[in-house]
């Protein structure tokens, strides 16, 4: 079993709490999340609703980067949009300094839209179309991170009929096995992600010598949840290595882009050590004389979002309990999707101290994956109950889909102690207006 399966299993509802210093038991108002009662907020608006914690991605950001100024490090904060891609997050990240990382055009015009600077943003992704990259040359990014020699190829091509040239740095695949769930691991032979080391020499000569391009570094991303930093150590001795032997082979490298992956704890386990993970980048890189950049997504805002759900009914059968939730897999996929495990609390301060017992938690989709946890300890939850499903922040909301005709939930932002609606539900009708029927 692998990180992500087992994460959380032996976690208690009050394991739960007390490793999460934004949320706490209030024993008239019950579950509070940056101190806001979350029953006001799906009194107000209903469920289900994402709710996001604007002082928790601020806290997250913060501890980066006092990480990394204590270890030494100067890295520059590319956060992946692709992990909570909502206006309001961008503007979060854009106010305390960080640039974007892009893996499309729609997330490049977002990110644009937010009013991140062009030059401040990343574009990366194994299958980046001529119009995207178009796109991207046009508005100026800084930086476009390629992934193969054909990709190379197209770049120029495009870059020299707009009369520019494209800084590119070459994905290099390291080979390492980031100890993550095989669905989210990028850095090991044999997936689609990334250059081998061995073509990355010829390659950027290659970049040097092309129109319309210009080699500036070596890029990677090894995979993500990933919690120890055994894999960074081993992925950034291999990255500097190829930064050393560029040079001695007379190539100019001014960036390492060292990429995300940086796990949270879903239970009551610590993430991925900051500390640690920034004197990993300092022991690698410290004397290399490269800009350093870095690409967190899930740690910047995967605490500081949860997935707010009512009870429909609970129903036994067989001898199992079902406790089913007005949410569903097509609102949050991960647990369909990775096995992922996420911590389930129930809003009422009755509802925490009441006796537990082993329950699944479903949604009402019409698949059996359709689970957001299997025998989980839980009080007994009434018609109307409601539970905040925790870490629900990153890869939530941009996973979600409208199967089973399922209008998008309402998305809410703390700031400041107040909650404001930063998406309002989806009408139904919504979910066909874009659609045309063939005459008669
Ligand atoms: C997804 C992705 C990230 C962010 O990954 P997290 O695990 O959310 O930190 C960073 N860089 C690239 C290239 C990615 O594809």
């Amino acid at each position: 079993m692998d990180a992500m399966t087992n994460t959380g299993d032996a976690a208690s509802l009050a394991d739960l709490m007390a490793a999460r210093h934004a949320f706490k038991m209030h024993a008239q108002d019950g579950l509070c999340f940056e101190d806001v009662p979350l029953h006001a907020i799906a009194d107000a608006h209903g469920t289900p609703t994402w709710v996001y914690g604007a002082g928790s991605m601020a806290a997250q950001y913060s501890a980066l980067m006092a990480a990394f100024r204590a270890a030494n490090v100067s890295a520059h904060v590319h956060y992946a949009v692709k992990a909570n891609d909502h206006l309001a997050v961008l503007d979060i990240f854009r106010q305390l300094g960080a640039g974007a990382d892009v893996v499309s055009g729609g997330e490049l015009a977002r990110a644009r839209h937010a009013g991140i600077a062009a030059a401040d943003i990343v574009f990366s992704g194994v299958g980046k179309s001529a119009t995207e990259i178009g796109t991207a040359l046009a508005e100026g990014v800084g930086q476009i991170n390629v992934e193969s020699a054909e990709e190379l190829v197209m770049i120029s091509g495009i870059a020299s009929a707009m009369g520019t040239v494209a800084p590119v740095a070459l994905r290099m695949n390291p080979d390492v096995d980031a100890g993550t769930h095989e669905k989210i691991t990028t850095g090991v032979a044999g997936n689609k992600f990334g250059l081998a080391q061995a073509d990355i020499p010829g390659l950027y000569a290659r970049a040097r010598l092309l129109p319309g391009v210009r080699p500036v570094g070596i890029a990677l991303h090894i995979g993500s949840q990933i919690l120890s930093t055994a894999p960074y150590r081993a992925a950034y001795a291999k990255a500097t290595a190829m930064v050393i032997a560029l040079r001695a082979a007379g190539e100019s490298v001014a960036v390492l882009d060292l990429g995300g992956g940086l796990g949270i704890g879903y239970g009551d386990e610590p993430g991925l050590s900051l500390s640690a993970f920034a004197q990993t980048i300092n022991h690698a890189t410290s004397g290399l004389g490269v800009k350093l950049l870095v690409e967190p997504g899930r740690y910047l805002v995967g605490a500081a979002g949860l997935l707010l759900a009512s009870v429909i009914l609970q129903k036994h059968d067989q001898g199992k309990r079902f406790v089913v939730l007005d949410a569903a897999m097509n609102d949050l996929i991960r647990p369909a999707l990775y096995e992922a495990w996420h911590g389930i609390m129930p809003l009422s301060p009755v509802d925490y101290r009441a006796g537990l017992s082993p329950a699944d938690v479903v949604g009402p989709v019409c698949e059996s994956a359709d689970r957001f946890a299997a025998d989980r300890l839980l009080p007994a939850l009434v018609p109307g109950a409601r539970v905040a499903i925790l870490d629900a922040g990153a890869y939530g909301a941009v996973m979600s889909s409208h199967y089973n005709a399922r209008p998008r939930g309402a998305a809410i932002m703390i700031s400041g102690g107040r909650f404001h609606l930063i998406t309002p539900r989806q009408d139904i009708a919504a979910l066909w207006a874009d659609e045309q029927r063939l005459p008669g």
